[in-house]
């Protein structure tokens, strides 16, 4: 057909299963197994549905200030979107326009390239060495731009502020973003450089940590004239991203600061038991900071575990990529999840020989 030459093709991300059945043990996207803060089920039972007639507010003003007060910042150093996504494709719009070559790691979260590509923005991959750390020195190339997460993703591992510290200290000309989806799971945030760096984006996410992946709330926190230039693009694109509930209820999630810090720390708890049954099972992993286990077997190839877990309803994430291909991305889900986990995987481990049955 004709008209496909002048279509826009682009090559999507692919989001992690949602199998929407009950009973299926699911560990496939990194989101918190306990609800959200009680708050937010309180106040969404109350909510008063006439005023959905209503545009919500265009800059989320009242998440804004909510955010800005628990960072420390000020308002106008602050950013919210439709999840960490939106804001790090409207960050990726706004900030990656040189025309040379954005870097990051080549294991890393697999959406950077599909919005390098769709955005038309070269980009150049740096090598994680071989224990999955990111080589600071890869970075002192010619550049337009650095993003990598931190913890990275899939790997799980943590990158220490000295290191991120060198890398934005080394490309001072461009913009840095980290991307923290998933430092509160005891990782080191980046948000004490942003005093000394106005060429730094912090980007972080309710989807994990705070347990609202289905609401999709994501913000970021930088220099103001950094937040200036990105509430530009957004405004040239859509005014209303964030719908009226998500704004609402996310301030009631940040309000809990108890909440957080239990359900955080009990996931933290949950992965450390968790690496030290793997280990006996026969797996090894980087040492994850994150909400998930980036792990392998020593005998089993990964895809046949991957398979056979999703036989037995239990679903983690799995890429047939180059370098990760012989390892599972396991989300820590509640002490009782990851019991059933571990408990397939015992006796898989025990009945299973080289990958033979
Ligand atoms: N960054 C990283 C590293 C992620 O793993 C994810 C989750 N897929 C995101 C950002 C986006 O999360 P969300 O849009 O739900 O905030």
């Amino acid at each position: 057909m004709k008209w496909e030459e002048n279509v826009r093709k682009a090559v999507p991300y692919v989001a992690g299963e949602q199998p929407g059945r009950p009973n299926v043990i699911k560990l496939n996207t990194n989101e918190c197994p306990y609800p959200p803060a009680p708050g937010v089920a309180r106040l969404a039972a109350q909510m008063n549905c006439d005023n959905l007639r209503l545009y919500p507010n265009s800059k989320g003003e009242g998440l804004v200030e909510a955010l800005a007060e628990y960072y420390h910042v000020k308002p106008e150093q602050v950013f919210v979107g439709v999840g960490s996504d939106d804001v790090l494709a409207m960050a990726f719009m706004t900030f990656f326009h040189s025309g040379k070559p954005i870097l990051f790691p080549d294991v890393t979260y697999s959406f950077y390239d599909v919005w390098a590509d769709l955005f038309r923005i070269p980009y150049r991959t740096c090598a994680l060495d071989h224990e999955w750390h990111i080589c600071p020195e890869d970075y002192r190339q010619p550049n337009g731009g650095v993003v990598f997460p931190n913890p990275n993703a899939p790997t799980g591992l943590m990158e220490s502020l000295e290191n991120v510290e060198a890398i934005i200290q080394a490309n001072e000309d461009v913009v840095v973003i980290v991307d923290e989806a998933y430092v509160d799971f005891g990782g080191t945030s980046a948000l004490p450089l942003l005093e000394k760096y106005d060429n730094l984006l912090i980007v972080q996410t309710f989807s994990k940590s705070r347990a609202m992946a289905g609401l999709r709330i994501g913000f970021c926190i930088g220099n103001e004239k950094l937040i200036g230039y990105l509430n530009d693009v957004k405004f040239s694109f859509n005014s209303y991203t964030m719908n009226l509930p998500a704004q609402l209820l996310g301030v009631e999630a940040v309000r809990d600061d108890a909440y957080f810090r239990e359900t955080t720390g009990k996931i933290i708890a949950t992965r450390e038991r968790v690496k030290g049954e793997l280990k006996k099972l026969g797996f090894s992993f980087p040492d994850s900071s994150a909400n998930f286990i980036f792990a392998s077997h020593a005998k089993i190839p990964a895809e046949q575990i991957f398979r056979a877990l999703r036989e037995a309803d239990i679903y983690v994430r799995y890429w047939n990529k180059p370098r990760i291909s012989n390892s599972l991305r396991i989300t820590i889900g509640t002490d009782e999840e990851m019991d059933r986990l571990l408990e397939f995987l015992q006796k898989y481990v025990k009945t299973t020989k080289n990958g033979e049955m």
